[in-house]
């Protein structure tokens, strides 16, 4: 008979912002397959666990998808309580929805535990409220990076009105500009770009549509990093230096 796979968001990077859910599930788990975003603080609740990494970073050394999963399946049909943990929340441009249908397909029983997703966790952390009455109406999710390389509307996004934030999006800032701008956004449009999110490391860089390639580049941003685009990332830039005065 098979155990249940746990496929458990590990939130944004600080560990205090793990759900009870993920802790107990940690837990209980005796294989734990760990994604190179998670911080590996999170360990401290499975000490009974196999730790096995399975990174799978941009340009380094990948694990690939279908070794991830035969991994999962082959200690779940051993009947082990194998508990998959990814960065952030599981089904946010996690795959944790393709997971868990392979594992489907092949019998195998999965539970999701929410994580909080990186950009929600680093606007937070920078004062920027993705949505403001008044403001911002809504929130639109993006990742800047397809597997098949094919573009976003950046010009629909542009004129949906709501607060971006984009993903993945350290490598094509120059695309991203421009497709916004084709769109008709402002080139003064705030940004927030935050790198390592609720870490000690965390950094933000505000900027605005038009410049944020340049000061990227003088701040030297890297990935991980988000961004926020929207009219709150000045209001939250206001606030904050109210708050220092
Ligand atoms: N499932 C994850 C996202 C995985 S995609 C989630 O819900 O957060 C990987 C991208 O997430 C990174 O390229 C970066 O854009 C973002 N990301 C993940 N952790 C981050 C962090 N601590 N700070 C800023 N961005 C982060």
């Amino acid at each position: 008979m098979s155990a249940k796979v746990w496929l458990i968001g590990a939130g944004p990077g600080d560990p205090e912002l793990l759900t009870l859910k993920a802790v107990r599930a940690l837990g209980e788990a005796e294989v734990v397959l760990i994604d190179d975003l998670v911080n590996p603080a999170v360990l401290e609740h499975c000490p009974q666990a196999r730790v096995i990494g399975v990174g799978k970073r941009g340009g380094c050394r990948s694990t690939p998808q279908d070794f991830i999963h035969r991994l999962m399946l082959r200690y779940a049909r051993q009947g082990k309580c194998v508990a998959r943990l990814k960065g952030g929340d599981p089904c946010i441009f996690g795959r944790g929805s393709e997971e868990a249908d392979w594992l489907a397909s092949h019998g195998i029983a999965t539970e999701i535990v929410n994580g909080i997703t990186a950009g929600l966790a680093g606007a937070t952390q920078c004062g920027i409220p993705l949505t403001l009455r008044g403001v911002a109406r809504g929130v639109t999710l993006v990742t800047a990076h397809t597997q098949d390389d094919s573009s976003l509307n950046w010009q629909a996004l542009a004129r949906s009105g709501t607060t971006l934030v984009v993903y993945m999006g350290v490598a094509k800032l120059a695309e991203i500009r421009d497709g916004l701008l084709a769109g008709g956004m402002r080139a003064d449009m705030p940004v927030a770009m935050i790198e390592n999110a609720s870490l000690p490391q965390q950094r933000e860089c505000r900027s605005s549509l038009g410049a944020m390639q340049w000061d990227a580049a003088a701040f030297s941003l890297r990935s991980p990093a988000i961004l926020v685009i929207g009219e709150v990332a000045a209001v939250a830039q206001a606030q904050l230096m109210a708050r220092t005065a």
